[in-house]
């Protein structure tokens, strides 16, 4: 595997200079283009990597997979009343939709369903950015794990959209908490940092029938149960990757979740989960090279959504 990541990551490099990094949000804008880090956890506790996988980034959309999973395990099938389970086939951003289709997003990875799951969890904890730090931090066994606190003030600054979004499914009876209060929450879950080994380690319980790896003490502890697991994989092979989810079925095959910030993580059930990370976007937001690196992978190792 180690040979591979290193094959990986030279044809990668190649393709530097062929994105754009996100400069919706000003202090993303900043990141330095050229760099790509990868790393592979396998469900048997080993882990590969190279290159800039051990370099913090912005997790940004894929902050809403961890939500997710703990408004699963807050509310159970409820969350099905306030949001939906379709790919959208808009941009992860869009509001087209919203009105149409009164106020219920069409899936949680998309902005208007992430900001509904985060409005579900601001009603159910108290201190909402502890309890998700403290997931974040025992899943990635990373207990420094923190939020970039420029990342968070520059995107809430310039969140308007996302605050109109608020406002209308406020306006359909489909928002409970106070705009203001749900937008400063989601943009701190959005700038939440890790790197790309820790974000392989985080997601393991999605390729292990639910069980997380590697915390001393918590080696195997359920953390979500096997059924869910596996739904889980489904919506991110459905909706992991914005209006580009199709194309990434098709071309990767393995549920994943993009962000605006560069980072991509996949799942192999049964086997591992891959993360990569390279800031240059392509038109649809998600890594240019983070999708070709999960491309090659597949192609050369022949993992599939199916556990083995
Ligand atoms: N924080 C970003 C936003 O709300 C997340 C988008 C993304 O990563 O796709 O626009």
């Amino acid at each position: 595997m180690q040979d591979i990541l290193a094959q990986i990551s030279d044809e990668a490099r190649a393709l530097f200079g062929q994105g754009k990094v996100a400069s919706y949000i000003p202090a993303l804008a900043k990141v330095n283009p050229r760099q790509f880090g990868i790393a592979v956890a396998f469900t048997d506790g080993q882990t590969c990597s190279v290159g800039d996988a051990n370099v913090p980034f912005s997790l940004q959309s894929i902050s809403k997979l961890f939500t997710f999973v703990l408004a699963l395990k807050a509310i159970g099938d409820d969350v099905w009343k306030r949001v939906g389970r379709e790919p959208s086939g808009a941009a992860f951003n869009s509001m087209v939709q919203l009105e149409t289709e009164h106020g219920i997003p069409r899936n949680p990875f998309i902005n208007a369903g992430a900001l509904v799951i985060t409005d579900i969890l601001t009603s159910h904890y108290a201190h909402l950015d502890y309890a998700l730090l403290g997931a974040l931090r025992k899943l990635a066994d990373a207990p420094m794990l923190n939020w970039n606190t420029e990342v968070a003030k520059s995107e809430r600054g310039t969140s308007h959209r996302n605050m109109a979004m608020a406002y209308f499914m406020k306006s359909c009876g489909n928002f409970h908490n106070a705009p203001e209060l749900v937008l400063d929450n989601y943009c701190r879950q959005c700038a939440v940092e890790m790197n790309c080994v820790q974000l392989a380690q985080a997601t393991m319980f999605l390729a292990h029938s639910g069980r997380n790896l590697g915390q001393s003490g918590q080696a195997n502890a359920q953390f979500l149960n096997a059924d869910d697991a596996r739904r889980v994989n489904a919506l991110l092979l459905t909706c992991g990757a914005y209006d580009a989810a199709g194309d990434y079925a098709y071309r990767i095959g393995l549920p994943v979740k993009t962000g605006v910030g560069g980072g991509i993580v996949a799942v192999a059930p049964g086997i591992g989960t891959i993360a990569v990370w390279a800031p240059e976007l392509d038109a649809k937001g998600n890594s240019v090279l983070g999708g070709f690196a999960l491309e090659r992978l597949v192609e050369l190792t022949r993992w599939t959504p199916h556990a083995t």
